[in-house]
């Protein structure tokens, strides 16, 4: 007997994530709890695309008629020869995360930089304009946060990384705002931003600091992107010195949550999209 299709179905539709590797990623995760809260006939899938195969891969969201993929790495550089659109952000930044399939045409955009700006303003009550900041490291995620200051208004964006190169071209992203700084400058800095690999779990430098505590204080708002620990050594130590602090889940959620709207037209379901992503890295 015939029966009504189950999910997912031949009309599911199909978004995912690109990386290598990608079994770690959190996005599928994400994205699924989203469309269950929505109640649609979507599914997200991780696809484990090496640096070889990226091309294949982009034909295939064409092909297949997948409707969007977010980007990790390696691929967050390279992907951008293969689309038909970048964003202006993308562009600036050199950098996509999300892709959306419009019938056939790839724009690539990046959402990390406004997920963080989203991040602050619904989970800290922070307003970057007119604010002092200061970025610790100048990799992915530092230079889409200092573009991101920049953008969103901020007085001073100071960069602060070991090696001076990748500092200045992390600042100049920023625009006039920017400018590459020294650890002091977070003494007394509206906003310290956390942005190096440094106290993630599972790495030589878990547990450690990237700033000295005494420099943190009442008045700040320190953020660490790292989500895994959810409470950093930086973070201890931050609530410690009496600064308010902020995990690096909200930026998570909330560039996977951009990523939703752009795919689906919807507003994402925040507290859903939330509750998996704590219960994934053990938050509270
Ligand atoms: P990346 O490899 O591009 O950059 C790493 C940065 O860390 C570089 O500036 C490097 O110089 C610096 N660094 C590494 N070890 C250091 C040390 N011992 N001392 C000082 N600086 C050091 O990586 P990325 O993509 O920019 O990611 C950085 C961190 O941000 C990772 O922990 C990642 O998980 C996290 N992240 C979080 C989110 C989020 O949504 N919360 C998003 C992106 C990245």
């Amino acid at each position: 007997m015939h029966q009504a299709p189950k999910w997912p179905s031949a009309s599911t539709v199909v978004v995912g994530v690109i990386g290598n590797p990608i079994a770690h990623s959190l996005s599928p995760l994400l994205h699924q709890a989203a469309f269950e809260a929505l109640g649609l006939d979507w599914v997200s899938l991780g696809f484990e695309v090496g640096p070889s195969a990226l091309g294949d891969a982009v034909s295939g969201i064409r092909g297949l008629k997948i409707r969007g993929v977010s980007v990790t790495m390696p691929h967050k550089e390279s992907v951008m020869a293969l689309l038909d659109r970048i964003s202006p952000l993308a562009k600036a930044l050199g950098s996509v995360n999300c892709i959306t399939n419009d019938s056939g045409v790839l724009e690539g955009d990046t959402t990390d930089g406004p997920g963080f700006i989203e991040a602050l303003a619904h989970g800290a009550d922070f307003d970057p304009m007119g604010k002092s900041c200061v970025v610790l490291g100048a990799g992915g995620a530092a230079r889409a946060v200092a573009a991101a200051l920049g953008v969103a208004g901020a007085r001073d964006v100071a960069v602060v990384n070991r090696s001076p190169g990748p500092a200045a071209r992390a600042a100049a992203i920023a625009g006039p705002a920017g400018r590459v700084g020294r650890a002091s400058d977070a003494l007394g800095a509206d906003l310290v931003v956390q942005a190096t690999s440094v106290g993630m779990a599972g790495t030589e430098s878990a547990g450690r600091l990237v700033i000295e505590p005494e420099l943190l204080g009442p008045g700040q708002l320190v953020v660490d992107l790292v989500y895994h620990p959810v409470t950093t050594a930086l973070i201890d130590a931050a609530n410690r010195r009496g600064a308010r602090t902020m995990s690096g889940v909200g930026m998570l959620v909330h560039q996977a949550a951009l990523a939703i709207e752009r795919w689906t037209g919807l507003q994402a379901p925040l507290g859903a999209m939330w509750e998996a992503a704590a219960a994934a890295v053990g938050a509270g």
